[in-house]
């Protein structure tokens, strides 16, 4: 059958699926209109949300930082047009605005109102070692371990780790092989790490300057969202031991359940998992609700329904979502309707906003980091409106200004804290009363960092599969690294290329830490600072 008549079910619409639609029109020769893009919640994106306005505050997940060598996601970004200008790509447009607002940050770590060194790295002659021991060993040497069972505690007291950890969200008891893949993956960044000065960053949130303009090119060929529908089961069908055909999905819409027939020259690709499952907002006054046990819904469920028939194939999500302390982010959202918080940093880092990058507050016992990006942060926000994102490690603690947990705290309270955090006690009152502080608790934040075997994620197309692929953070992308962007695309790429057997390969990335000269930059980097 001609690929132009085939169908196509995508299950999840984060920018794994974006990217799996948009390469099966591209490279792939299908009919936008053949393909059907399910997502259980009402507007897509996935984790790439943005949401609220200048009345009641804008929120959303998170914001993104990338870089040069994201090469799968800047390869789909270069055929979409920007919004703003159809005669750019959304890359061209991305790597404009990164080039006329470099980060250059002066203020990356601060403490009572002073900014810290962060040039020295802090490194000892262990801490080198044990840098080199893990990444000169094979992955599957660190198979179930952590981060602390390969490091000793010095390492974790380092401005290096600070940073990494504030940059990344790796706690020491991530996963070791997730570490590794990073500390290689990203070793021409060391030499960076303090001014953030190689990071890119979007126009906007990703929101509107990445899914909008991608389901835009998506609709206009055809393609078919259907918002508000969970998959909760794919029919593998009697096939014999050794082949895998998808015959048809289960869906759960408007409070009914409705069966859609598969042919097998169709495809079904799906979206296991999610970082942003059971996600819950706060308000200015209220904390947000507080999940510890929470209901495994359509974005975990289909993958456990799956991996009840068939473990060998769609391995074990447990591995990923047992253990909510561990795999815990927390984030936040301010908008201001006033600029003397801009004004305060612009004096502290000497830095005009949108230049600074991530400023973090390493005596903070939430450990609160923040990105001033530049305005406007949101595609339709208005003028005199000023809006900016942040994170928290530990919101399990006690705050040191504020004496209650964060997980506790209304808005008002967290930005209190932070704003204590930064010296700017004078105008704590003015700060307060001109903003409007949205925290973001995602239970399964970093569950992709969790601590794993080399075999604990499904293939993304399984062997012996005819029509179906699996896409996103929790399937096996050799050597790339989780919780990124990045790596939701190439494993697009590779489902889509692999599927149809086309004579094509994800994009490849450079492997720096074959490069003798980043090698070297890395190492005197780490022993003498950047
Ligand atoms: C706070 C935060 C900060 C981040 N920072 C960075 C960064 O600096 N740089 C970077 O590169 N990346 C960053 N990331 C990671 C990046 O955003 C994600 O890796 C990426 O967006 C994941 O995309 P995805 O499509 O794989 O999955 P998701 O975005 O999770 O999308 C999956 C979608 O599938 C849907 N779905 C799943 N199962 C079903 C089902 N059965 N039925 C219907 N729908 C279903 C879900 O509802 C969801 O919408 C960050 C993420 C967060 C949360």
């Amino acid at each position: 059958m001609n690929n132009a008549e085939r169908k196509a079910h995508l299950i999840g619409s984060g920018i794994a699926n974006l990217a799996a639609a948009a390469y099966l029109i591209k490279d792939g020769g299908f009919s936008g209109a053949n393909i059907t893009i399910y997502e259980e919640e009402n507007l897509p994106g996935g984790a790439l949300d943005a949401a609220g306005d200048s009345e009641k505050g804008y929120f959303m997940r998170g914001e993104r930082m990338f870089e040069a060598n994201y090469v799968c996601m800047y390869d789909l970004l270069s055929f979409i047009p920007s919004l703003d200008d159809s005669t750019k790509s959304v890359k061209q447009d991305t790597l404009e605005f990164t080039s006329a607002y470099t980060w250059n940050n002066k203020a990356r770590l601060v403490a009572n109102g002073q900014i810290l060194n962060f040039r020295s790295y802090g490194f000892d002659a262990k801490d080198v070692s044990e840098l080199l021991a893990l990444t000169s060993k094979p992955e599957r040497a660190s198979n179930d371990k952590r981060i602390s069972e390969v490091f000793s505690e010095h390492f974790f007291t380092t401005n290096f780790w600070h940073m990494w950890k504030t940059i990344f969200a790796f706690e020491p008891w991530h996963s070791a092989i997730e570490f590794r893949r990073y500390l290689l993956r990203f070793m021409h960044l060391f030499p960076d790490m303090a001014t953030q000065s190689l990071l890119h960053h979007t126009r906007y949130n990703q929101y509107d300057a990445m899914v909008r303009p991608i389901i835009k090119w998506l609709t206009d060929r055809g393609v078919q969202y259907v918002g508000n529908t969970r998959v909760t089961d794919i029919d593998l069908g009697n096939d014999t031991y050794g082949e895998i055909t998808a015959r048809g999905i289960s869906i759960a819409q408007d409070g009914e359940q409705k069966k859609v027939e598969v042919s097998p020259e169709d495809l079904v690709i799906a979206t296991l998992g999610s970082m942003v499952a059971n996600v819950t907002f706060g308000t200015n006054d209220a904390p947000p609700k507080l999940i510890t046990s929470p209901a495994h819904e359509g974005k975990w469920a289909l993958w456990e329904t799956l991996a009840r028939k068939r473990k060998d194939i769609f391995r074990d999500p447990a591995v990923f979502t047992s253990n909510i302390s561990e795999s815990q982010f927390v984030t936040y959202t301010v908008t201001q309707r006033d600029r003397r918080f801009f004004d305060l940093m612009e004096q502290l880092s000497e830095q005009e906003v949108g230049r600074n990058g991530m400023t973090s507050l390493p005596e903070s016992s939430w450990s609160l980091s923040f990105i001033l990006s530049h305005q406007p942060y949101y595609q339709s926000q208005p003028e005199g409106i000023y809006v900016w994102y942040g994170i928290a490690l530990y919101p399990d603690k006690m705050g040191d200004y504020v004496r209650k947990p964060m997980n506790q705290c209304s808005g008002r309270e967290v930005l209190e804290e932070l704003t204590r955090h930064l010296g700017f006690g004078a105008d704590v009152e003015r700060i307060l009363d001109s903003s409007t502080l949205v925290v973001n608790m995602m239970p399964f934040g970093i569950s992709q960092f969790m601590k794993r075997k080399v075999s604990d994620r499904p293939d993304v197309v399984p062997e012996g599969s005819t029509n179906l692929a699996l896409t996103g953070q929790f399937v096996e992308v050799p050597d790339d690294c989780v919780f990124t962007m990045e790596y939701s695309v190439r494993s697009a790429q590779m489902a889509v290329f692999k599927l149809l057997n086309l004579d094509k390969e994800p994009t490849p990335f450079p492997r720096v830490s074959n490069d003798l000269h980043v090698v070297w930059n890395a190492f005197k980097t780490l022993t003498q600072g950047g």
